[in-house]
């Protein structure tokens, strides 16, 4: 478990916070004690979890002598925007893939982080239909690069692989850290679960500490079953790197695939009432897409009655608050 060998840039320079929400937690009767643990005031452009990905995977690019950045995302994709920025303050030229999920969802006159990618001065987009082959997509744009004399990388979508999820086996391991220093023991954390880096290398990192807190994913994008398995071969992928010499057991593993209907990106009505809750009792903004979803799963089951009088839950804000600006209909509705 020794991170240190990796190279990274250095980009998380402090803790994220781990902080109680009082009126948040009395909303739901207050029954339960609920903790956030604010990765959305990472650094970064806007904030958000791909800083501590990013942190990793670029130093790779740099250590590998890459000029440019490739990556790929959805239309109002947050890791796109963070991967830019990133490129930005290392002087790297970013070239961005778009999958065009939704149907028609491409403006190119939107808010939000579609807005970021042209202030950030994104050196080219490219848009593609949703199911396109992305990592060939991104091949594509490579070659062309290539025969101009540049040296691309190309960052997975979300920086999920074994290089980019440690920057969550870091986080897990902050978050033990914080855990003594608070003196706050967990019943139960969630977690976002997309490309599944993030939920991936805290699986690994809890299970190669030996904390054994239960973790549920909340899928963003995927039924349970289908999301399980990717988050299963990536968490094992990032044990072996970091040589935890651990064979991890499924029942580590478990996503809900309940809360993301009618699609990756498609707003629903948990969605909305989490938003809103939380921003009108704590002030603090969720996104449409990923941490609405996830908490409105968290709030479900607070309400089912799952966790015992007195418990203590951790969530994890991954950000992504730009989006809400390209969704302006859906919350003032
Ligand atoms: C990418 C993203 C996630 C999901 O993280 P993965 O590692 O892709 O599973 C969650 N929240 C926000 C705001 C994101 O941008």
């Amino acid at each position: 478990m020794n991170l240190a060998q990796f190279p990274r840039r250095g980009y998380v320079k402090h803790p994220t916070p781990i902080e109680f929400l009082p009126r948040f937690s009395e909303a739901l009767g207050g029954k339960v004690k609920v903790y956030i643990k604010r990765d959305d005031l990472l650094p970064g452009c806007a904030g958000g979890n791909k800083t501590r990905k990013l942190d990793f995977s670029i130093a790779d690019a740099l250590a590998k002598g890459a000029d440019t950045i490739i990556t790929c995302g959805a239309v109002q994709s947050n890791h796109c925007r963070l991967t830019l920025a990133w490129s930005v303050h290392e002087g790297l030229d970013c070239h961005l893939v778009l999958e065009e999920r939704v149907p028609g969802s491409y403006d190119p006159e939107a808010s939000g982080n579609n807005l970021l990618y042209h202030l950030l001065g994104v050196k080219s987009i490219t848009v593609v239909p949703g199911g396109s082959p992305m990592m060939d997509e991104m091949e594509k744009v490579a070659a062309k690069l290539r025969a101009e004399g540049r040296k691309p990388y190309i960052i997975p979508g979300g920086a999920s692989n074994e290089i980019g999820a440690l920057g969550y086996v870091a986080c897990a391991q902050e978050t033990i850290q914080q855990m003594f220093d608070l003196g706050l023991d967990f019943d139960h954390i969630y977690v976002p679960s997309g490309s599944a880096g993030t939920h991936a290398g805290m699986i690994a990192g809890f299970v190669g500490n030996n904390m054994d807190i239960p973790i549920s994913g909340i899928d963003v994008s995927r039924p349970g079953d289908v999301q399980q398995e990717i988050v299963y071969k990536l968490a094992q992928k990032v044990l072996d790197r970091i040589g935890a010499g651990v064979q991890l057991p499924k029942e580590k593993v478990v996503c809900y695939g309940d809360y993301y209907l009618p699609g990756y990106s498609r707003p629903n009505p948990g969605m909305v009432e989490a938003v809103k809750l939380l921003a009108q009792t704590e002030a603090i903004l969720l996104d449409p897409v990923y941490s609405g979803k996830a908490f409105a799963g968290m709030i479900d089951h607070i309400r089912q009655g799952r966790f015992a009088e007195g418990s203590r839950i951790l969530f994890l804000h991954t950000g992504g608050s730009p989006a809400l600006y390209a969704y302006l209909p859906t919350f003032l509705g």
